[in-house]
């Protein structure tokens, strides 16, 4: 199932992120794609608050990880820094990739096949300067509450 959303600002971008956040479950990985300044994190930010978490969320472009307290810990990786699927894998991300969290992982796609099959894909499209769209999309049933968490606004 795919759903697209155009976001108007990064406070509409709080709000989707905010549903999604809202619907998530235990175990879900979310795996956001979408070029620098797309929106990742401003997405990544509504999704705490959705969990009911209040911190700021920053891209863990250091840490790799940060790890936010709400109903479910929101694991929140980047993998912007590195180069192959080999680095990646040398960090050890299973325990959070399997527990009973929260991941959200931008720069998913520069590991492709890495992660849990049963994952939802956010893909943040930059249409203008303040307008994105944003597209979820799973092949898992189990994640369409995922996918349907954004419609709300102005569908496409
Ligand atoms: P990424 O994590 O994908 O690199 P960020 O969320 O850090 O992107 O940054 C997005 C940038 O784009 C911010 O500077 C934000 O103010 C700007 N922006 C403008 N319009 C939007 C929008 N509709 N949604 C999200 N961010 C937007
Ligand atoms: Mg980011």
């Amino acid at each position: 199932m795919e759903r697209s959303i155009r976001s108007y600002s990064p406070k509409d971008t709080h709000k989707i992120g905010r549903r999604i956040g809202t619907k998530a479950q235990s175990g879900d990985v979310l795996l956001l794609v979408g070029d620098l300044g797309a929106g990742k994190t401003t997405l990544t930010q509504g999704i705490l608050w959705g969990l009911g978490g209040t911190e700021y969320a920053r891209s863990p472009t250091f840490v790799l990880v940060n790890e936010y307290p709400a109903r479910l810990t929101l694991y929140h990786m980047d993998l912007y820094r590195l180069n192959s699927i080999e680095e990646i894998e040398d960090l050890g991300l299973d325990d959070y990739l399997y527990g009973n969290d929260l991941c959200v992982v931008e720069w998913a796609d520069k590991a492709p096949g890495y992660f849990p099959v049963n994952h939802a894909v956010v893909q943040l499209e930059v249409i203008d300067d303040q307008t994105r769209r944003v597209t979820v999309s799973s092949e898992t049933a189990h994640l369409d509450r995922l996918v349907m968490a954004i419609a709300g606004g102005a569908d496409e």
